[in-house]
């Protein structure tokens, strides 16, 4: 979920992006656990710097949001969650 948080706030700064081993998930097992992780990958590696930095600023921004509880299950959940861990709320 979190490379495709990423890609969408790269994308928003106008980066194109992509994501590579986007479904590598089902060869787990066959292949080692880091071969089937998802990569955000910048297209222009002109803009890599760019795109690590407007994500360094989302996360920094996310950080200073507060907990919060989920009305569902009353799990606490950091500020920079939008659906609920627990319950996916
Ligand atoms: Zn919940």
């Amino acid at each position: 979920m979190m490379v495709w948080s990423a890609r969408r706030i790269v994308e928003a700064a106008g980066i194109r992006c992509m994501i590579r081993n986007e479904f590598a998930g089902g060869a787990l097992g066959l292949l080692s656990p880091l071969d089937t992780w998802p990569e955000l990958w910048v297209l222009d590696e002109r803009h890599a710097e760019r795109a690590i930095k407007t994500l360094a600023e989302s996360t920094a921004v996310d950080a200073e949001k507060p907990e919060w509880n989920c009305p569902h299950c009353a799990e606490t959940n950091a500020g920079s969650f939008e659906t609920c861990w627990n319950c996916g709320r």
